[in-house]
């Protein structure tokens, strides 16, 4: 499986491209840069298949819509960030310059993704969002906003849980040391073994 980053947006976000042999493609939070996103694709010539969000974080989906008229996939979502995702632009639109628009329809997220042979598990980790999930395709883990190199992500939001989330922190901290950890922002992949003891 190949895994490239692409930093898109104000907030600097990690959309992952991630592919098989086949060129299969599954994009992991398209945060904004839909055009930055396709012309990678194109050049890279993958064919997308879906595309997958760690949680409904407007930094995380706004180049969504775009990419759903380029390619015509479906866009997987865990159901309890909708109200996030549905809202995603407005929020935009509130904290950066990007103008409201209605998104896309989300599809509620199986237990597993098929990526030609290739099975990637849907973990559910929540206290960032109620829905926040992590992608895992052994030793890959792409977490969104779960945990960084240098903490754990932000529960300051009025739906968001320390307890769940120190619960989502031991999940992934009971995986194997050699898991390569990608985080939503900054420094990417990280080992497990180097965030061993989580900053709160
Ligand atoms: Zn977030």
């Amino acid at each position: 499986m190949e895994i490239k980053r692409l930093r898109v947006g104000e907030l600097q976000t990690n959309c992952y491209l991630v592919w098989n042999k086949s060129q299969d493609c599954l994009i992991i939070d398209p945060g904004d840069e839909a055009d930055f996103i396709t012309e990678e694709i194109i050049n890279l010539k993958l064919k997308p298949q879906a595309i997958l969000l760690t949680h409904g974080h407007y930094d995380h989906c706004l180049a969504c819509l775009e990419l759903k008229l380029n390619f015509n996939i479906p866009i997987y979502l865990d159901e309890k960030d909708n109200f996030l995702y549905q809202n995603a632009s407005k929020s935009a639109e509130h904290w950066s310059a990007t103008k409201a628009f209605k998104q896309p329809l989300t599809t509620p997220l199986p237990k597993e993704i098929k990526l030609g042979e290739e099975l990637i598990k849907v973990i559910s980790t929540p206290g960032h969002t109620p829905g926040s999930v992590c992608f895992y395709a052994a030793p890959h883990l792409i977490v969104g906003d779960t945990i960084f190199e240098d903490g754990v992500g932000r529960t300051d939001f009025s739906y968001s849980s320390a307890s769940d989330l120190q619960k989502s922190i031991n999940l992934i901290m009971s995986l194997p040391e050699d898991t390569l950890i990608y985080p939503g922002h900054e420094n990417t992949p990280v080992y497990l073994s180097s965030i061993l003891h989580p900053k709160f």
